[in-house]
């Protein structure tokens, strides 16, 4: 069975569905592909729900620590499980049928369930279907890896997907992997009530970030009792014990941990190696993530590659630039580019640490000159007031240019003050105008202009 239309979208991740609805709208005959669940990896086992469960687990954070705020409860706090994945789940379902809805709701737009794989570079089966199109976009997204670890197929072990149905208190969960997926689990699982250990093979945690970032991040961590083993070596599973012992060491003892549990949360893998892109001449990288340009061409004419799939990116937010850039290009007469934006991200641990532009040791690597400001959070007045003064905030500057390049802020509210310096590069004005602008008493942001009137030189 044929079907013809104009443009096809592979995955119906975070690029996917906004750039279907917006050919459909452009008169375009337009279908999506989907072969397991409407949102994706963010909506389903991704973003939404760990940040759905994060807020969970901050409100039993909170709760144990009510006397300190003078809220006295004369119990002990119990965390009912089920009912904090009823309540992630609510919110994923809610999110999942509203998309769908709106997509099934498009004129020109039509759904298809399925895998897809490429038959050609105009065609992809899907089932007993196949697809024709001038027009290809692929947002398959990714997947989570699973290391080439001694022992791996001996016991069960949880990734981001199947932690999405756990409705129990692990008694002690053992993380693999110590960088933003692993230490958000982790601190969420320690607040929920679990023992936890996290094993890194390296010799700090997420290793991307400055030294003191990430030297803050695990004391704030270890201070709520997260156990933390790096430099681990031989990693290996075996059953036994209270369910899986995890060997961290070769000599060195003790050489294993015994969890109840164990998570692999030690990166990610794109869904290429099923879609037939050898058919389509659609070529990839060694790690199977797709080729493309600035404007996210493949190399093939007529074939997008949009989300993490294309490794230009790892977040939602970048698979939805992603889609702004195709659409505005092919529908608008645009021409915008992948290199016009400035990497951001957070890490949604507590307090979080909000990031933009480059570290200092990628500043000190360029060779420029440039200027720092690191500021302690125990100098911000809403940080005491709420008593949660954890952290610090860096910025670096440009010595000449005077714009802002760099920006760490690990503490209260640093997912969202980050944006305002954000802003700031993106217009692409020196930082004496953030300097000089009036803030609003008493937030996080107010310090912002503070912390630059504090730049030194970067020694
Ligand atoms: C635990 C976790 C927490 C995260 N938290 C955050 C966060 O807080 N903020 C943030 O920005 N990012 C976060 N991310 C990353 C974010 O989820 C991803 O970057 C984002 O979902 C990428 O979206 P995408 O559009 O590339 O594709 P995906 O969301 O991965 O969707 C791809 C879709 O394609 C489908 N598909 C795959 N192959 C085929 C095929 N052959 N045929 C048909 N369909 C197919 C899949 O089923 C899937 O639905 C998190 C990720 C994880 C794992």
């Amino acid at each position: 069975m044929n079907e013809r239309y104009d443009a096809v979208i592979l995955g119906a991740g975070q690029a996917g569905p906004p750039l279907a609805v917006r050919l459909a709208q452009a008169g375009r005959k337009t279908a999506i592909i989907e072969r397991k669940m409407v949102g994706g990896t963010c909506v389903n086992n991704g973003c939404i729900p760990t940040k759905t469960l994060i807020a969970s687990a901050r409100a039993a954070h909170l709760a144990r620590r009510g006397g300190d705020y003078g809220v006295m409860i004369d119990a002990p706090i119990r965390v009912d499980m089920a009912r904090v994945k009823q309540r992630k789940d609510a919110v994923v379902d809610n999110s999942v049928t509203n998309l769908t809805r709106w997509l099934a709701n498009i004129p020109n737009l039509t759904m298809i369930s399925g895998q897809a794989r490429f038959e050609s570079s105009k065609t992809v089966r899907v089932g007993d279907k196949l697809v024709e199109a001038e027009q290809f976009f692929i947002n398959v997204g990714g997947r989570a890896s699973v290391p080439e670890m001694p022992g791996i197929t001996d016991v069960p072990y949880l990734n981001n997907s199947t932690m999405m149905h756990v409705d129990f208190l692990p008694e002690h969960l053992v993380i693999v992997g110590g960088s933003y997926i692993g230490l958000e689990f982790a601190q969420m699982y320690r607040r929920f009530g679990s023992r936890v250990t996290v094993i890194e093979m390296g010799p700090r945690v997420i290793a991307r970030e400055d030294d003191d970032v990430s030297a803050a991040i695990q004391t704030i961590l270890e201070a709520e009792g997260i156990a933390f083993r790096l430099n681990a070596k031989c990693v290996a599973l075996a059953p036994g014990g209270k369910g899986v012992m995890v060997q961290v060491s070769c000599d060195e003892e003790p050489r294993e941990i015994e969890g109840s549990h164990v998570l692999l949360a030690v990166g990610r893998v794109p869904n290429t190696a099923d879609l037939g892109l050898d058919k389509a001449g659609v070529t990839t990288d060694a790690r199977g993530y797709i080729t493309v340009d600035d404007q996210l061409r493949t190399n093939v004419s007529g074939i997008w590659a949009l989300g993490d799939v294309n490794g230009r990116g790892a977040f939602t937010h970048t698979s939805y630039n992603d889609y702004e850039i195709v659409a505005a290009n092919l529908l608008d007469g645009e021409s915008r580019r992948v290199t016009e934006r400035i990497p951001t991200y957070a890490l949604f641990i507590d307090p979080p640490l909000g990031r933009a532009g480059m570290t200092e040791k990628e500043v000190r690597a360029s060779g420029r000159k440039a200027l720092v400001a690191t500021m302690p959070m125990t100098r911000v007045g809403r940080a005491k007031e709420r008593g949660e003064t954890q952290g610090f905030m860096r910025v670096l500057v440009d010595a000449e240019t005077k714009r802002i390049i760099g920006v760490s802020l690990l503490g209260i509210e640093g997912d969202e003050t980050v944006h305002s310096l954000l802003d700031v590069m993106y217009a692409g004005v020196p930082y004496t105008v953030i300097q000089r602008a009036m803030h609003i008493h008493p937030t996080v942001t107010e310090l912002i202009p503070t912390l630059l009137g504090d730049l030194k030189p970067l020694a």
